[in-house]
């Protein structure tokens, strides 16, 4: 087509002015409607250098099909993953957006309605339980607008995270904590077979859990393992969370060790759900702060920090959810120490004092290490509240 240039006029002219006025590039203006004037010439250039095109001041090809794509305002179509010929649009990258904020992965926010925003999509309507179907109508587009600008920086559900968390106060008494022994069945994880000191991480995760449930029990405190000692199969971590989701628990922590074909590798890590680019989920990041500087006060296993993560088992639970990996196997001094059952139970002692301190306003926290978990105890059997202090 031959370009649209300045000094043109005619119907063309008047729907790239609009295009343009729409962007707030043109002012709104009744006079030179269908004209290609100076205004117009000035857009137009100002448009192409914003989206990377050769700046002419002249409408050929590459510049409509750009003014086309940016004319759509999220909400004016419904957006679908069509093949061949993907959708682009401003109002694809709008919908990226704010599925990024809210911390759906999309990949990044490059107006193609591709099959990874159409998934991102899917898992937005399965969590507000609209048919996950990966395109967004009406409907869609009436759940994102009703959860207006509030969910920035974070997903609807931590919002609601943070409330139940407020509410609680700092009693753990009631609570339901689900604690997930990672791997099992046929799936041993880290296995380091050397001598009478055979442990696999699943069987060493499982006596972990099982001294954490006895020490959240002695608290007050509900407690539900995902799996056995022995279980026939190994559940999926979309399983586990969904199992957490149904229980309605409040704190999700999922234990692992870690292994390395360099057995120089050591230390304690814990993940929690986060995008790495800003996006995360603040009781979540909360929680594993916690349990990671009261394991490493209370253990000395190296510091190998908190991590943000989009693992299933973190981004589908609907609480607070951590995953820690407490050692590594393969390395000979954090397995000397995991095999011996008092560090074990300071282990468990560090997670139990994490816990209780997620019940604590931020501003009465204390200070790392100095919860005395055999107080809390000793609390509960003389029938009050465990509170803060
Ligand atoms: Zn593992």
């Amino acid at each position: 087509m031959r370009p649209i240039r300045p000094g043109d006029r005619g119907p063309a002219v008047r729907e790239i002015r609009a295009v343009l006025t729409g962007l707030d590039l043109l002012a709104a203006g009744p006079s030179a409607g269908d004209e290609f004037d100076a205004d117009t010439e000035r857009a137009v250039r100002a448009f192409q250098q914003s989206r990377g095109l050769s700046v002419d001041g002249r409408v050929g090809a590459e510049t409509w099909r750009a003014l086309d794509a940016a004319r759509w305002r999220l909400g004016a179509r419904t957006l679908y993953h069509a093949v061949p010929e993907p959708l682009t649009g401003e109002d694809v990258r709008s919908l990226q957006e704010r599925l990024l904020e809210m911390g759906y992965d999309v990949g990044r926010a490059d107006a193609v309605y591709g099959v990874r925003t159409s998934r991102a999509v899917a898992q937005f309507q399965r969590e507000m339980g609209l048919k996950p179907d990966g395109s967004c109508g009406p409907q869609t587009m009436g759940t994102l607008r009703r959860l207006g600008r509030k969910v920035v920086g974070g997903r609807p559900q931590w919002l609601r995270e943070s409330d139940a968390i407020r509410q609680a106060g700092p009693a753990l008494v009631g609570r339901t904590v689900v604690v997930d022994p990672g791997h099992g069945g046929t799936d041993p994880g880290v296995v380091v077979p050397d001598g009478p000191l055979r442990w696999t991480e699943a069987d060493l995760v499982h006596d972990l859990a099982s001294r954490l449930e006895g020490r959240l029990a002695a608290a007050g405190v509900r407690v539900q393992l995902t799996r056995g000692p022995t279980p026939q199969s190994c559940l999926p971590d979309a399983e586990r969370a969904q199992l957490a989701n149904s229980l309605g628990a409040d704190v999700f922590i999922s234990l692992h060790t870690d292994g390395h074909a360099n057995p120089a590798a050591e230390g304690v890590a814990t993940y929690h759900y986060g995008t790495g680019n800003g996006v995360t989920s603040a009781t979540g990041e909360r929680l594993a702060g916690l349990v990671q500087r009261e394991i490493v006060a209370r253990t000395g296993l190296r510091d190998c920090r908190t991590h943000a993560k989009t693992w299933e088992l973190l981004r589908l639970t609907r609480m607070p959810a951590v995953r820690v990996e407490v050692g590594y196997l393969t390395s000979p001094t954090d397995r000397g120490r995991l095999v011996d059952p008092r560090f074990r139970d300071r282990l468990v002692e560090a997670i139990v004092a994490a816990v209780q301190r997620m019940y604590f306003p931020v501003e009465r926290d204390v200070p790392t290490g100095s919860i005395d978990v055999s107080a809390l105890r000793a609390a509960v059997a003389a029938g009050r509240r465990v509170g803060a202090n």
